[in-house]
């Protein structure tokens, strides 16, 4: 599922490598990414779009550990970005 946002968000045209990490390493560009999301007007729709789903990477300043937190204490359940119909078909 790829999101839309009413507004332009601010990483359009960047780097996509950058906002995601492999493995369990950090994000080399952590700074960057910060102030990029600060100054982005999408940044609400994209942290409750990334609390909505369970997304990988870096979105609106949080990465998946924090967002996983956020989510326990909202009592968020995140849903798959991989739609219901495709599930069924690997049957999952
Ligand atoms: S807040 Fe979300 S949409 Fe905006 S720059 Fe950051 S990751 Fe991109």
């Amino acid at each position: 599922m790829i999101p839309r946002f009413k507004n332009r968000p601010a990483c359009e045209g960047t780097d996509t490598d950058m906002w995601f990490t492999t493995g369990k390493s950090d994000y080399p560009n952590r700074e960057l990414l910060t102030r990029i999301c600060n100054g982005c007007p999408a940044k609400r729709e994209c942290l409750e779009y990334a609390l909505t789903y369970d997304v990988d990477g870096w979105w609106a300043n949080t990465n998946t550990i924090l967002r996983r937190q956020i989510r326990k204490r909202r009592g968020i359940v995140a849903k798959s970005v991989i739609p219901e119909w495709e599930l069924r078909t690997r049957g999952a």
